[in-house]
Formats: C-alpha cells, sequence, structure tokens
C-alpha cells in the first residue's frame, strides 16, 4: 500500500516538482491598496500567493503569459443576494465573467437563517466562488413574528437575539438589515440596535439597506450609525444612492453627514452598484401598512381600503416627484412573462385598464393580487452616482445574484458590475483611476468585512486574482438584453484555480 502510494505520487509530481503550481508572468500588477500599478510575475502555490516579482527562471504547472495586461486580486462583491440562486448555477458565471472571486450574500435583511446547514449543502454542491454571508434581519423577524405590523416584546427579542447568534457562531460575518421591505419595516431602532448587539459580539459588521434613500436619507443615515455606535459594530450603508427625482443632488448633504460621524470616530463605510435604475420587489410601492400579516387580497378587496391604498400612492408619486409609473419596469412576472420589460403604463393596456396614473394603480393591485412582480426602477441621477463614486470610502458591489442564462429580465448589475466601473466611470468618464477602482473592489471590502488574507496581491494571500486589459473590458449587459457576460476578464484565478481561462468559464470549482 505505501509503495502504491509512493509510485502515485510520483507519477503525478513529476521529478523536480515545479516552483508554482500556477505563474503568471509579464503582468502590470494593481495590487489593491490603491498603489500605481508596476511590473512582476505572479507565482501561486497550494491555492496562496507566493512570490509577487521578477521570477524569470522559475518553473511552473502553468505559466500564463499576462503580456502587458492587468493582474489585480479577484474582486470581493460585499453585497449580493445568492439564495436560491447559487443552488441552481454553483459555480456563479455571471460573477466569474466580472472578475468576482467573493460574495457576500444575505443582504437588505435577508438570508438563510441556518447557516450551518446551508453552508454545509454549498460544500457538497461545489461553488465557484467564495461565499459568506449575513444573518438577515427580516428573515429572523418572520421566523419569530410572521409579518406582524407591531414592536416586539422582550421575550421576541431575545428569541431573535438567539437566532442571530447561532448565525454568528455560524460563520455569519455580520447582521444586515432592510428597514423598507416587510416586516423589517414594521420594527423601530431599539429593537434593531438589540439585535445588532447579538452580532457585535461576535465581531460582526451592521449593513443596511435604509429605511428611505431618498426625502428621509438624513434621518435613515442617522439611525444607520447609530445602531453601529449602540451596538459597537462598523457600519456599510447599502447600496447608496439618492432614489427621488424630486431630491436628486441631496448626496452632497448625506455624504457631509457620514463624512462628520467618520470624523467623530465612527467606522462607516459604503457600497454602490454603478447603474441609474435600482431592482426590487412592485410590493415597495404600496404602503408598509397595506402588507403586513400577509393580507394584501382582502385589504384591496375592501373598497374603502382599496380606495386608501391607491390615495396613499398617489401622494407618494407627487413626493417622489414622479409623472407616473413610466419609471417602473417589470422585471419578472411568471404567469405572464410577455410582462417582462413592460413598464407599468405599458402593462395597463393589455390588463383593460386606462393608462392614467388611476388605471396604472389599478395594474398594481392585478399584479400584487396575482403574487407581486420583480422589478426594475429608473430613479437615480448621474450626478448623484458620480458623486457617490468619488466618496474614497465607497466599495463597489453588485446587489445581484447568480442568473441563469435566459431566465426573466433581471438587472444588468448581475453581470456587468465591475466591468461597467472599469469601462464608464474609468476609461470613459474619468471618474476614478484604475488602481482606485480596484481598491474599491478588493482591499476595502475586505478590510470592511475582515477578510483578512483576501483583496490584496501580496505574498501570503489567498491566490485571488483576476486579469484583464483595461482598454477593452467591457460591461454588455444592459436593461434591454441584460443576460450577457461581461467580456475582457481573460483569466480568474479562484484559490489557486483557473476559474475562468482565455475568457470562458472553466469546470474548476475553485
Ligand atoms: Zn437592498
Amino acid at each position: 500500500m505505501i509503495k502504491l502510494t509512493a509510485w502515485l505520487a510520483f507519477a503525478l509530481a513529476p521529478l523536480g516538482a515545479s516552483d508554482f503550481d500556477v505563474l503568471i508572468r509579464n503582468a502590470r500588477v494593481v495590487d489593491g491598496a490603491g498603489n500605481a500599478w508596476f511590473r512582476a510575475d505572479v507565482g501561486m502555490k497550494g491555492g496562496r500567493i507566493v512570490a509577487v516579482g521578477r521570477r524569470g527562471s522559475a518553473s511552473a504547472d502553468r505559466v500564463i503569459d499576462a503580456k502587458e495586461r492587468v493582474v489585480a486580486p479577484g474582486f470581493i462583491d460585499v453585497h449580493t443576494h445568492i439564495e436560491g440562486s447559487v443552488e441552481k448555477n454553483p459555480r456563479g458565471d455571471n460573477f466569474l465573467l466580472d472578475g468576482v472571486t467573493t460574495v457576500i450574500t444575505g443582504n437588505c435583511g435577508s438570508s438563510e437563517l441556518n447557516l450551518a446547514a446551508w453552508f454545509a449543502k454549498l460544500e457538497k454542491l461545489g461553488l465557484g466562488l467564495n461565499v459568506a454571508s449575513l444573518v438577515g434581519h427580516n428573515s429572523v423577524r418572520a421566523e419569530v413574528m410572521g409579518s406582524a405590523n407591531r414592536a416586539a416584546t422582550p421575550e421576541e427579542i431575545r428569541k431573535m437575539q438567539a437566532l442571530i447568534d447561532r448565525a454568528m457562531r455560524d460563520g455569519a460575518v455580520g447582521f444586515s438589515t432592510g428597514l423598507e421591505y416587510i416586516p423589517g419595516a414594521y420594527s423601530n431602532t431599539a429593537e434593531v440596535v438589540a439585535l445588532a448587539k447579538a452580532a457585535a459580539a461576535h465581531g460582526g459588521v451592521y449593513t443596511s439597506h435604509m429605511r428611505d434613500e431618498g426625502i428621509h436619507e438624513i434621518e435613515a443615515i442617522t439611525e444607520a450609525v447609530n445602531v453601529g455606535k449602540e451596538a459597537g459594530m462598523p457600519v456599510e450603508i447599502s447600496h447608496l444612492k439618492v432614489d427621488r427625482r424630486s431630491v436628486w443632488g441631496a448626496s452632497d448633504q448625506a455624504l457631509a453627514l457620514i463624512e462628520r460621524f467618520r470624523r467623530e470616530g465612527v467606522d462607516v463605510v459604503a457600497d454602490q452598484y454603478p447603474y441609474d435604475r435600482a431592482s426590487t420587489n412592485l410590493g415597495i410601492r404600496l404602503p408598509h401598512w397595506a402588507l403586513a400579516e400577509g393580507k394584501i387580497k382582502e385589504r384591496l378587496a375592501d373598497p374603502p381600503t382599496r380606495a386608501k391604498i391607491a390615495a396613499e400612492m398617489k401622494a407618494n408619486l407627487q413626493e417622489m416627484g414622479e409623472p407616473d409609473y413610466g419609471f417602473a419596469t417589470v422585471a419578472r412576472f411568471t404567469s405572464k412573462p410577455e410582462y417582462e420589460g413592460k413598464t407599468i403604463p405599458e402593462v395597463a393596456k393589455p390588463r383593460g385598464h386606462a393608462a392614467d396614473v388611476d388605471g396604472q394603480i389599478e395594474t398594481i393591485f392585478d399584479l400584487m393580487n396575482a403574487g407581486g412582480a420583480g422589478m426594475i426602477y429608473k430613479l437615480m441621477g448621474d450626478a448623484d452616482i458620480e458623486r457617490i463614486m468619488r466618496w474614497p470610502w465607497t466599495a463597489i458591489a453588485s446587489d445581484g445574484g447568480i442568473q441563469q442564462l435566459a431566465v426573466g429580465r433581471p438587472h444588468p448589475r448581475s453581470y456587468g458590475t465591475n466591468a461597467r466601473v472599469l469601462a464608464e466611470y474609468v476609461r470613459q468618464r474619468g471618474v476614478l483611476t484604475l488602481e482606485d477602482a480596484v481598491r474599491r473592489m478588493t482591499s476595502l471590502p475586505a478590510r470592511t468585512f475582515g477578510l483578512k488574507d483576501r483583496g490584496l496581491v501580496k505574498e501570503g494571500m489567498a491566490a485571488d486574482l483576476v486579469m484583464f486589459d483595461p482598454a477593452i473590458v467591457q460591461d454588455e449587459a444592459t436593461y434591454a438584453k441584460p443576460h450577457q457576460y461581461a467580456t475582457g476578464f481573460d483569466c480568474v484565478i479562484v484559490n489557486g484555480k483557473v476559474a475562468v481561462d482565455e475568457g470562458k468559464a472553466t469546470e474548476a470549482r475553485g
């Protein structure tokens, strides 16, 4: 037996074993820290980066000639939603081909609750990406309280804390809220602080899809920061934006406030996706109270309540500065996929409703009665997007999920976030330098979430790398045709395994 094993080892690793498993030669290294690029070779062994420098005479099982292309740390996307989609495509092609090697999921208050069981299941599937998860407030609250529209009792707080404590012990990296969604919207700040403390006890980060991203954004930022201060944990503001036409431009006040908190010693940063449209459910257009206890159908069937919901929706439209629901496009409506890609005014007609706002609200009620819909909303202005992107502590993150080619009409951000920043905001508009953009995709998110051995091209770090030509890298996904992989990421390495080779996903599961 010993002899056979020795023979096998000999056969698999021929005499004079290589210096490296993989060696990338002739690279321009963008190290992730924000430093100016430098020329070097990068050697990897055992899933780690073991050499960065001139290694002209070294041998390797696989040598990749970068031919002056950029080699950067694999991108760390700290804002994703892969629950339910990773099982269908564990390799995560849309992320890999956008240069992503690590995702953090469980954002916006929505996560798996039994993380130990979920992680075990994912291990068996064989993942293409590194995955970490937050534990989500809405998932925890739904488990303990359903969609009750009231404050939690002390007993319910204890039960929710116990679920968060277990998730943190199972490896969660922090606690996320989605306070614009049901049932998180029914909670008060005291509840959020009490729950955040259960995650802070294990060194977790607090990430928040805030209560408001428009007219009341200043109050919402203050709440998020206060949760971090009171619970004693770092804060990441999720997908920072100004999502009301009526207050476009307000990002300067928002960033000034966050800067003030930072000067006072609060560790608060943000993430952002580089698009002018948001993507979420249809229910978010209705008043929160209308969705309580899952009784939306009953409420819509009661004429006075239906009229009250419609009146509040009209008032909200006015507050947003929108003339009608032309900003709202159906992304996913499984019972009538022909609606996908159409705006609410465009769907009103085939539903037999008038094209005016009243008819559009009736259309929304129809879709809610049919179980709701996935939506894309044109809500953000260019000036705010660029200003938020220039702020030094904004990480690039997609807010996307793992996609299956040709299923639904998802937001293009799942396919093209990083390529779009490099093509549009670095190459075309010059909003960021290449080195700074890469920093926001790598070492900044690694710092925030405590991923100590990722996010830099440096000896000893995990061998997560991406290789691309900054002159041609390009996002291809659009709102009209989202199922298009980004192009230009020629090589992506995950824990030393070549996961994308010559621009194509391989069978390797890093
Ligand atoms: Zn969100």
